[in-house]
């Protein structure tokens, strides 16, 4: 095969279930990062570091307001949730910190707005979120409340007409470059209905920005504790009504599952192409590497792991778009994908033998992004645990 053969290929794979609308969203965000972010990904990574100029250029292509419709100044793929993943995806295959960071603004932080905001929250906060002009961070996990949400110590009491929060917040994405937040909070007694979300500006006096992680892996992407001493919010800032957080919390990482498994799919797609590169390439025994049935096999078992994982993210994402149940399929797409990011990222690495573990070659950093994906919006685990549960109850 000629190489613009192949590429066609593996593209065709990729887009058999994709629309042309689709098919065009992958040309282009393709084209955008392989022009813009995969030069400097590396630098990112190193300095842990968003590149401030791809930041600029990423809010002229609308990637902040990809799920939010165009009437609050979004892209309006706000119920074409494939096309979403598709960006996702595409990013993640060069730069997995860029893609958690577009991640998590849209899914867990934008979209929730649009679809549980009151219209005057959605005028107030989505046009700056959409146009990239404000970030935004989820903040749920909490030093004693990780896998177990409901653990959650924040408290919020309300004050005439604030509410008053006071605890902090660990491991928030985007937490430290962030403006608007969605915090979840105690407001009653009760495990799960004593829970509520509120919509915080981080101008607000009291809240402050506190350790910033030093990662493994997504180094590029802002990690970071956040910390409210009687932070006083406005009581139309509760999103989707007292005493609802619980359940809403459940939605927004039903959906934003779908985006780290579209990310873990980019992560693997990367993995895989730069392995199957080298492997075309490198010769020992005098002929190229990738004859040896080795190598083959551990080829045919990445792309059977992407492709896998590919299929499972865009059913979740068809299903969440048509209208039907997808905490299930998210939950399923989010732990195969993780497992074939962790998997294919691996085999990469030991494709490119000792050179895998060398920054000049990009699998190094693909190797460590990837175990991300196992941990955060709920661990392999606990999406083992949120698939039996569906399945349990007869979900199937
Ligand atoms: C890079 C990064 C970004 C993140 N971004 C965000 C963010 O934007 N917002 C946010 O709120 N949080 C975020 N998180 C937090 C993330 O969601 C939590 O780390 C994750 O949910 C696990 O919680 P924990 O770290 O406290 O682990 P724990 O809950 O303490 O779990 C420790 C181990 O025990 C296992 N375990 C726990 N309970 C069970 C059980 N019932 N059965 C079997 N095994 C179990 C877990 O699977 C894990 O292996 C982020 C984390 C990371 C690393």
């Amino acid at each position: 095969m000629r190489k613009e053969e192949k590429i066609t290929y593996l593209m065709m794979i990729m887009d058999f279930s994709i629309n042309d609308k689709q098919k065009m969203i992958r040309r282009i965000t393709r084209e955008f990062v392989e022009q813009y972010i995969a030069p400097v990904a590396e630098d990112s990574d190193r300095n842990s570091q968003l590149n401030p100029e791809v930041f600029e250029m990423m809010k002229k292509m609308n990637f902040f307001g990809v799920c939010i419709p165009k009437e609050y100044g979004g892209a309006g793929l706000h119920d074409d949730t494939t096309s979403f993943a598709i960006i996702v995806e595409e990013i993640g295959r060069v730069d997995a910190s860029w893609s958690i960071t577009v991640g998590v603004h849209c899914s867990v932080v934008a979209y929730p707005i649009f679809k549980f905001g009151t219209e005057e929250q959605k005028e107030k906060f989505l046009v700056p979120l959409a146009r990239g002009e404000k970030l935004g961070a989820f903040a749920l996990t909490e030093a004693n409340a990780g896998s177990d949400a409901s653990a959650v110590e924040t408290s919020a009491v309300l004050d005439g007409d604030e509410w008053v929060l006071n605890g902090s917040k660990i491991f928030a994405t985007n937490g430290g470059i962030a403006k608007t937040l969605i915090v979840a909070a105690k407001t009653g007694k009760e495990k799960r209905k004593g829970f509520t979300a509120f919509i915080v500006d981080t101008e607000t006096p009291g809240f402050s920005v506190g350790v910033k992680e030093d990662k493994l892996g997504v180094r590029a992407s802002n990690t970071s504790e956040l910390v409210f001493q009687d932070v006083r919010v406005p009581k139309e800032n509760v999103l989707g009504g007292v005493g609802n957080g619980f359940r809403i919390v459940l939605k927004i990482l039903d959906f934003g599952r779908i985006l780290i498994a579209a990310q873990c799919v980019g992560l693997g797609q990367g993995a895989l192409e730069s392995a199957i590169k080298y492997a075309n390439e490198r010769e020992q025994f005098g002929r190229k590497i990738s004859r040896f049935q080795g190598i083959q096999w551990k080829i045919a078992d990445m792309g059977v792991a992407v492709e896998s994982a590919r299929l499972l993210t865009y059913k979740a994402a068809y299903l969440c778009d048509h209208g039907k149940p997808y905490g299930l399929a998210s939950a399923m797409a989010k732990l195969v994908a993780s497992e074939a990011a962790m998997n294919t990222t691996h085999f990469a690495v030991q494709v490119h033998g000792g050179y895998g573990l060398m920054k000049a070659y990009q699998v190094e950093r693909y190797f460590r992004d990837a175990k991300m994906g196992e941990i955060y919006e709920g661990t392999s685990e606990i999406q083992r645990m949120v698939i039996a549960s569906h399945l349990l109850r007869g979900a199937f």
